[in-house]
This record gives C-alpha cells, sequence and structure tokens, in this order.
C-alpha cells in the first residue's frame, strides 16, 4: 500500500488496514480461531496531514506486557499462539506511533525487516514483492494469482542418471533443469556443476535469471541447470559422460526455440559443444541446432567475446556508474583499488579488464582455496599463470604473499569489491567491515539481506545481479540471434552491442531509484517486475 492510496482512502474519515493475522488455541475448550493482530491505522488531525499507526488489536497487559486474549467460545484467558504467523514479515511488538518519515519509509522505502537468514530464494521472493509496491498505477492493480504465477517456477525437472567412472563403477549423479517462467520463451539460464547444487539453489537462479533478462529487455524467461557433483574431483572423461547423460536427461525441454542452457560454475565451453552435438544426434534435421545451447566455442558458433561477457558487462556497469558520479568519492576508474573474490571465468576476467582496459589496481583476489592481497597491486594473467602451473593449482603463495580467509579479504582496504565466486558470501558481520566504495555483484545472489542494508547504510554503492551480470545473457542472446541467422559478428560489434544494453539498463534502474527513492538492487527488481507483469497482462491467462 502507497501512502497516497492511504491519504486517499483516508479523507472519509479514518482507515484501518489490516497487516498480519496470528492463529490461536484455547487449552480450556480446544477452540481453534484466527484473528488479527497487527494492523495500519490512520486518521486526518488537525495539524498534520494524517496521524499514521502500526498497532496490536488487543492492548499488551499493563503489568507483564503480554496481549490480553481470551478464547472466544469459553471465555478462558488460557490462549496460546499455534504456528507461525502468516507470510507478513513485519513484526509487531506493541503499538508504536511512527513519523511521517517513518511512514515514508515504510510504505515507500525497504518496507520488510532485513532477515539475515533468508535462503536465496527466499531472497530473490522477497525483493519481488517489495518491488510490486512501486509499480506504475496500469501494472499495480495486478491480481494476486498472477504474483504468485510469476514466484513459483513453472516446470522443475530432476534426474537420477548413472554414469561409468574411470575405474569401471557405475555413480548415479541428480541433475535439474528449473524453468522458471514463461514470459518469453526459450527459457534461458546457465548449467552449474558443484556439490552444492539442489533444488532450492536452482529453482532460485532460475527465478533471478527471469529478472535478469526483463532488467535489460531481453525477450527470454529465466531458467538454469545444475547437476550435483564435484567437478575438480571428476577426470575428463567423467565429466564428458556425465554431461552427455544429463544432457539426454533433459533433452525433452531444451531446444532452440525453449529452452536453450549456457555456461555457470564448474562448466564452460567444452560442456556446452558436448550439449549442441547430443542434442544434434537427436535432432538431425534441426537447421539452426546450434542456438540450443550459448557459450560454445566459437568455431561451433560461439560468439567472439561470450567468454568475458558477464565481466565486461559488469565493468560497463561500473564505468557507467562513476561517470554518473553514483559511486561516493570516486571519481575515476583509472587508480582505483580492487578486490576479487573468485577466480574462475567471471572472476579473472573483472581483473583483467579492469585492470588493462580501466587502470584499476587489482590489490586482492581469492579462490576456493584462499585469497591474497597486495597494496603493490596484482597482475592478473601472471597470477593466473602462478594458479595454473602449481600441482595444488592453487594462488595462495604467490609471490609470497601471505594467504588471507574469505572475510579478511571481503574486508581489505579498496574502492570496489567485486564478489565473483558464489551465492550468500557478503552476510551482516562482513558487511559491518566492508571497506569498499562499491560492490560490484557478479556473482548471484552473494549478498545476504541483513548486509544489503548494512551497505546500503554505510553509504556503499551496490550494483546489484541482475544488473551487474547481466553481460553474460545478454552476449548470449547476441550468441542465439547470430545461430539462428549464421551470422558471425566481430567482436567491436558485439561489445559496442553489450555496451549499448548495459549503459540503457543501468540508466533505466538509477531513474527508477530516483522516481522512487529506492536502492539500486529494489529499483532492478522494480524495473523487472513491471516488464513482466505487464507481459502478462498483455498476454492474458490462457484459456
Ligand atoms: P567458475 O566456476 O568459472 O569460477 C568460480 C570461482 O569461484 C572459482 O575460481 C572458485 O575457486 C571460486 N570460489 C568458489 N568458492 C569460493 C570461495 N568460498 N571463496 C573464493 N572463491 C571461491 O564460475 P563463474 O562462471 O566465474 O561464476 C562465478 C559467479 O558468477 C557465479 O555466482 C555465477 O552464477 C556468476 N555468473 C556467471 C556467469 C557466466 O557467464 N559464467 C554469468 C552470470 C553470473
Amino acid at each position: 500500500m502507497k501512502l497516497k492510496d492511504v491519504f486517499q482512502r483516508v479523507e472519509g474519515g479514518k482507515l484501518k488496514e489490516e497487516l498480519s493475522k496470528k492463529r490461536f488455541a484455547c487449552a480450556h475448550c480446544g477452540n481453534t480461531w484466527t484473528e488479527l493482530v497487527g494492523f495500519v491505522s490512520a486518521h486526518k488531525t488537525g495539524s498534520e496531514d494524517l496521524c499514521l499507526r502500526i498497532g496490536m488489536d488487543s492492548e499488551p497487559c499493563k503489568t507483564c506486557t503480554l496481549q490480553v486474549r481470551e478464547c472466544q467460545r469459553c471465555g478462558s484467558k488460557e490462549v496460546y499462539e499455534i504456528g507461525a504467523p502468516d507470510d507478513n514479515p513485519l513484526s509487531f511488538k506493541g503499538i508504536r506511533q511512527i513519523s511521517r518519515e517513518a511512514a515514508d519509509q515504510l510504505f515507500f522505502g525497504r518496507t520488510f525487516e532485513p532477515q539475515e537468514e533468508l535462503d536465496f530464494l527466499d531472497r530473490t521472493r522477497l525483493e519481488f514483492e517489495r518491488a510490486i509496491q512501486f509499480l506504475d498505477a496500469n501494472v499495480k492493480t495486478v491480481e494476486k494469482g498472477v504474483v504468485e504465477f510469476l514466484e513459483r517456477p513453472f516446470r522443475q525437472l530432476t534426474v537420477k542418471f548413472p554414469v561409468r567412472m574411470d575405474d569401471g563403477s557405475i555413480k548415479v549423479f541428480t541433475g535439474y533443469r528449473v524453468q522458471h517462467s514463461r514470459l518469453f520463451e526459450p527459457t534461458k539460464g546457465g548449467i552449474r556443476y558443484s556439490p552444492e547444487v539442489d533444488l532450492d539453489l536452482v529453482t532460485a537462479l532460475a527465478f533471478d535469471m527471469t529478472m535478469k533478462c526483463q532488467v535489460i529487455g531481453l525477450p527470454y524467461g529465466g531458467a538454469k541447470g545444475g547437476v550435483c557433483c564435484d567437478p575438480k574431483s571428476l577426470s575428463r572423461g567423467e565429466l564428458d559422460r556425465l554431461t552427455r547423460r544429463y544432457t539426454y536427461e533433459i533433452l525433452s525441454v531444451i531446444g532452440p526455440d525453449t529452452d536453450v542452457p549456457a555456461p555457470d560454475v564448474g562448466t564452460g565451453e567444452r560442456e556446452m559443444a558436448i550439449i549442441y552435438d547430443t542434442y544434434k544426434m537427436f535432432n538431425p534435421q534441426s537447421t539452426y541446432a546450434s542456438a540450443v545451447v550459448t557459450g560454445k566455442p566459437v568455431n561451433l558458433g560461439g560468439s567472439k567475446g561470450r567468454k568475458e561477457a558477464t565481466a565486461q558487462g559488469g565493468a560497463y556497469v561500473l564505468e557507467e556508474a562513476v561517470k554518473r558520479g553514483d559511486i561516493n568519492d570516486l571519481s575515476t576508474l583509472d587508480g582505483a583499488t580492487v578486490v576479487v573474490q573468485g577466480f574462475g571465468n567471471a572472476g579473472f576476467n573483472i581483473s583483467n579488464i579492469l585492470c588493462k582496459d580501466y587502470g584499476c589496481q587489482i590489490v586482492g583476489i581469492s579462490d576456493s582455496k584462499g585469497g591474497i592481497y597486495s597494496e603493490e597491486g596484482l597482475d592478473p594473467s601472471d597470477v593466473l599463470a602462478y594458479k595454473n602451473s602449481n600441482p595444488e593449482r592453487t594462488l595462495v603463495g604467490y609471490n609470497g604473499l601471505r594467504a588471507l580467509s574469505t572475510e579478511q579479504l571481503l574486508t581489505s582496504p579498496c574502492d570496489i569489491l567485486v564478489p565473483a565466486a558464489k551465492e550468500t558470501q557478503i552476510v551482516g558481520a562482513i558487511a559491518s567491515n566492508i571497506k569498499s566504495k562499491a560492490v560490484l555483484e557478479l556473482a548471484n545472489g552473494p549478498t545476504t539481506d541483513l548486509a544489503d542494508k548494512i551497505l546500503i547504510e554505510k553509504g556503499v554503492t551496490v550494483l546489484p545481479d541482475i544488473l551487474a551480470n547481466a553481460g553474460g545473457v545478454t552476449v548470449s542472446y547476441f550468441e542465439w540471434l547470430q545461430n539462428k541467422v549464421g551470422e558471425s559478428w566481430e567482436i567491436s560489434e558485439v561489445k559496442e552491442k553489450l555496451r549499448r544494453k548495459m549503459s540503457g539498463a543501468y540508466e533505466n534502474v538509477v531513474e527508477t531509484a530516483k522516481d522512487h527513492d529506492l536502492d539500486m538492487r529494489s529499483a532492478a527488481f522494480v524495473c523487472a517486475a513491471s516488464r513482466a507483469i505487464d507481459v502478462i497482462q498483455e498476454r492474458g491467462i490462457f484459456p
């Protein structure tokens, strides 16, 4: 509910709006019932425009602060709350008068208490729900069912499949493909190989993909896939067999016009080539079968610039933010110090691009085995060569530098912090000690809700994942277009088109943030939710 709606509705007198219900049981007669406990009320006053109050329906006891409540059937005072309160996360600790500013914050700003414990999926849902409140008036009339439809995945496929291992044994793996929304088809999203892959994580990543595609304005729905495995412990042959069998198991739901996978953590060009080959074997007559997957080797129809695209898109977003003065006390990237968590596709490429093209000084880098920091700056290519040359494949030990833990690395002094590893890395305790002026989220979901709030309050500019790392899916879209029309664009053309998409999306997000006085993450979700709901409303509900 927006404050202006409250104003309108209170014109004729008082307003009382239900916000929260709880279930109660009577210990005496066994009666159970649901009762309104939280509300917002408003009335016109003489001096002020409006007096707003959030409260509980029954007054707390004056001596013990417990709410006075009795069974509605037998009158007994032995009454207990049962189950969880309904899903409204506002907590009601008693009646309190709130200021006009606080009311503005409540209705226009971040209306829900930040929560540290939420997992990635719940965080995405929460951001989406927050965004719904700021949609344009025509979209605002959206039915509850449409919101629910967008919050839930359209299709979740779980497959179990056997793979012959090098030692002759058979190992059974679990894989997933989740298509979050069919706003547009094909759906689009990467494939992750990691021991942490499960249905919830893949579902969260698929939801994120829907939001990401809408922020950029790509005609895709979101999807994601993955296999629960440790790719580092598998041989090349085992990984190839796993990829082929997994592709076979999801063949019925993927295709150039239905669902198009791409690389993510633990997968790359080689896996994408195998997915293409397997699909083509079963669809020999398909004329543009290579469009079934993006992130392929260039020889197989991969786009030039796809490998670096996630990082390149992030660099364009960062450049835009600095150019527009959106990062406190940072007027140029030349000489700016950068710490990067994660040294795979996204992490290595952002280090390299910021160092070589923008004159940044990369002072900290980490991977899953630990981090290093040097005030003098690190050469990303040299660090990569060191990592690839030692048997443990670690960057720890480079130039005799001290090994750092995750927390030490993330809280090291720098101008720009780039989480480029995985989700839920910047938690509240770390956020309080972060020293950077900006956070460029190349990883998906690296920041918890509480950490996000702490960073915003500290004045750190958070460039949110659904905008900052959307360069990957954007060049995937370019690759898909090239495959469909049999073209191969030059790298300069790819980069120019990517720059235009990223800066256009950045401008849209910043304007939305200004219009509603929101942080960048909330604004990006407002842009995405607004487009997504618009599409559903224009298409209508079938049949
Ligand atoms: P990758 O597998 O190439 O690299 C992941 C890196 O993170 C590795 O260097 C690994 O050692 C490191 N890592 C893992 N756990 C770590 C930890 N606790 N601390 C420090 N480093 C750790 O994966 P990627 O493709 O670079 O993806 C990284 C992130 O970027 C993921 O969140 C992914 O979803 C996101 N992303 C990737 C793409 C893409 O096109 N590849 C696109 C959008 C978003």
